[in-house]
């Protein structure tokens, strides 16, 4: 038996009717498997059963008052899951989809990603069901007000920081923020993501879709492989979907389609990116509008924007959008790289059709940390009181992906296992975890 099969029984025991999670914590713990052969004082000390148990979880009731009056009531979560190696770290979901199982996922995938980042930040992740879709912004200010008065209470710029992710942007941070400041008196860092006339960074915003990209150039040019010219299709439309276009569109590639969660658009002669922010981040419609702008561009509703040919595919919508199915499509369409934006966008299944057909693949814990670290960045800056020009965050952003890169294939390689940067990020981020909780001793 595997040293580790005991302690995935037991998750799946401990933590019923959370697939997600189980899911995230299998891909980890398969890939661990040589390091707990190689580190028997880990399997002894208990690293593996401790890092799958999260430090801390809070649920907590949000009561609001929608427009006609009525009261709402949603329900809140942080769970702060490892502090190793800095305070907990990561972003706040709102979306129906949001229970426990997902941000206790994405808890788990955060410990490892901010560990690849090289900065000194734990993981933790938060969120409600709360839909933001189709609310006024008064109603978004009354949820993020009663959400923060009680997550204040949990929270601060050395014990836990969080920042967006789907569902939360500039305008829900601006809320949170205020009302944490009003509650506290106290004007922090405490979260990340700020706008830039109040503490926050210059390229946050664009942080995890360029980094993306910087991680899969790097991934590609290892192959003689390049975006110049290369056809790219996104998936999602949001933040990390919107940048990394940007990007892939200034290091020469051209991006022909994007999603939501409605339908997709096709626009062979490639996206307008200004008409896409504008239907996007100003009038937060579909994307189906698109084809208001551009009546050459197709709209298919639906999922299955990875119908579309592409050369490289950047999977930035959701957790398992692409099945195996999707990933067989977009092998037998010609497709030789994927880089997943969006956090464990790829099923299982998906991930192994890509690398027994030789897809270049990198995983979203190494590829999309870019977000995360430009927040290490943010409350850098905060700690010193002064903030450094867009170029200066870039190229450190730059750095830390190629730095992410090198970690995860020297890790894979240091292990015997190739190119396989899935299991060489898991290693790279948990190794040094590891260390610390080791050297931090148990209490008891
Ligand atoms: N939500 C982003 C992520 O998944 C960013 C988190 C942060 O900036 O703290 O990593």
């Amino acid at each position: 038996m595997k040293i580790l099969e005991k302690t995935m029984q037991n998750v799946i025991k401990r933590n019923p009717s959370e697939p997600e999670f189980h899911q995230a914590v299998r891909e980890v713990l398969e890939s661990l498997e040589v390091v707990a052969e190689r580190h028997p004082e880990y399997v002894e000390a208990g690293i593996f059963e401790r890092i799958v148990e999260p430090e801390r979880q809070i649920m907590f009731r949000v009561p609001w008052i929608d427009d006609n009056g009525n009261v709402q009531v949603n329900r809140g979560f942080r769970v702060q899951f490892n502090s190793a190696i800095g305070p907990y770290k990561g972003g706040l979901r709102f979306h129906p989809s949001v229970y426990l199982g997902i941000i206790k996922f994405l808890g788990f995938e955060q410990i490892f990603k901010n560990s690849l980042t090289g900065l000194p930040i734990g993981g933790g992740k938060g969120g409600s069901d709360f839909d933001p879709k189709g609310k006024s912004d008064r109603e978004i200010m009354a949820f993020c007000q009663s959400f923060m008065t009680e997550l204040s209470k949990h929270i601060g710029e050395d014990t836990d920081v969080p920042a967006g992710d789907i569902g939360v942007g500039g305008r829900e941070i601006g809320y949170l923020f205020g009302q944490y400041k009003r509650l506290k008196n106290n004007f922090t860092g405490v979260l990340t993501g700020k706008g830039l006339t109040w503490g926050g960074s210059l390229v946050r915003k664009e942080a995890t879709g360029y980094g993306l990209c910087y991680f899969v150039d790097e991934m590609i040019k290892a192959k003689g492989k390049s975006f110049k010219g290369a056809t790219v299709v996104i998936s999602g439309s949001g933040n990390v979907a919107i940048y990394a276009a940007e990007k892939v569109m200034q290091l020469g590639g051209k991006v022909v389609a994007l999603s939501d969660s409605n339908g997709y658009i096709h626009h062979a002669c490639g996206i307008d990116l200004d008409a896409v922010k504008q239907i996007k981040e100003v009038d937060r419609k579909r994307i189906k509008e698109y084809t208001n702008y551009h009546v050459d561009s197709i709209y298919t509703e639906g999922a299955g924007v990875y119908n579309i040919k592409c050369d490289i595919f950047l999977p930035c919508a959701t957790q398992n959008e692409v099945d195996e199915k999707a990933a067989k499509t977009l092998v037998a369409n010609g497709c030789y790289a994927v880089g997943e934006g969006a956090n464990m966008p790829c099923t299982p299944e998906a991930i192994k059709v890509f690398q027994d057909n030789g897809v270049l693949f990198a995983p979203g814990k190494a590829a999309n940390a870019g977000g995360v670290a430009t927040s290490a960045l943010e409350m850098c800056q905060n700690s010193m009181r002064y903030s450094w020009t867009f170029e200066e965050v870039d190229e450190k952003l730059k750095n830390i992906m190629k730095g992410i890169y090198k970690a995860s294939s020297e890790a894979a390689k240091a292990y015997g296992l190739d190119d396989n940067l899935v299991a060489g990020a898991n290693i790279a981020g948990f190794l040094k975890v590891a260390e610390a909780m080791y050297a931090q001793g148990i209490a008891y």
